[in-house]
């Protein structure tokens, strides 16, 4: 790591300390590591556009033109049924293992997933793929989706028409996909799955239904860099989904 690197992230603990005092400085080593991964794949580094590549022939590859969940995608790709289908550049309809067991579902497509019409590419999804490998999954077997398919302008939080008229298609892909575990991630996702005014933290480190799928809510990654205070909770609810699906396939064998 250069130097220019380990300032930014001494700068970034610095600044954090003053918040929250001792309690950050407990987890000061994770956090470092965690940060130094993060700043070593900013987007511009040459790095990350060959992982991104990778990870865009990787979606093609795995997307088989007989599958049905690719097949519900040629259906609904050029959806305008709300005002986001004329701003998007990209149609973000998930990514992953259409037979998975374990199923995340975030908010809406950000900058870089609008670009490339991939869920979860940006910074937020850098730290969703260090979060599945922490619990020791690999991003190609779960599938990632999202409350809605389009990029919000300004990546404002969505509004409720636009994901009455979106949320169809994610109860369609869920019901196609069967997961074991279903995973909000972050508060407009979990809130509208379970039809809730509930806070996240409310709503976290317990099991609940939707319309028959065990569900467990998280936070979102995005929110996590916003405030790297939320990391160890959020690795616990990591272990929980892990915990859970392992618990699950004791019980199915
Ligand atoms: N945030 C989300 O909620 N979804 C994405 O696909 C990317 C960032």
């Amino acid at each position: 790591m250069d130097e220019e690197s380990i300032q930014k992230i001494s700068n970034f603990l610095r600044e954090y300390m003053d918040i929250y005092g001792d309690n950050l400085f407990v987890d000061v080593r994770r956090i470092k590591k965690l940060l130094s991964e993060i700043v070593e794949a900013e987007p511009s580094a040459p790095t990350t556009v060959r992982s991104e590549r990778k990870i865009i022939s990787q979606v093609q590859e795995r997307r088989k033109p007989n599958a049905s969940l690719w097949k519900f995608r040629e259906k609904i790709k050029d959806c305008t049924q709300c005002p986001l289908g004329h701003t998007r550049t990209n149609f973000v309809f998930g990514d992953g293992n259409p037979e998975a067991d374990i199923m995340f579902v975030g908010e809406a497509p950000g900058v870089e997933e609008d670009r490339t019409g991939i869920p979860f590419v940006g910074r937020a999804g850098q730290l969703l793929n260090k979060l599945l490998s922490h619990i020791k999954v690999k991003r190609e077997d779960v599938f990632i989706a999202n409350i809605l398919k389009c990029q919000p302008p300004g990546n404002r939080d969505p509004q409720p028409t636009e994901i009455q008229e979106c949320i169809p298609y994610l109860h369609k892909q869920i019901e196609m996909i069967q997961p074991k575990i279903l995973v909000a991630l972050g508060r407009v996702s979990a809130q509208n799955l379970l039809n809730t005014t509930s806070s996240l933290k409310q709503l976290r480190n317990r099991l609940w239904q939707y319309q028959g799928f065990d569900m467990i809510v998280t936070y979102h990654p995005a929110a996590i860099l916003r405030n790297m205070g939320l990391l160890n909770t959020t690795i616990e609810d990591f272990r929980f989904i892990h915990d859970t699906y392992q618990e699950k396939l004791k019980h199915q064998s």
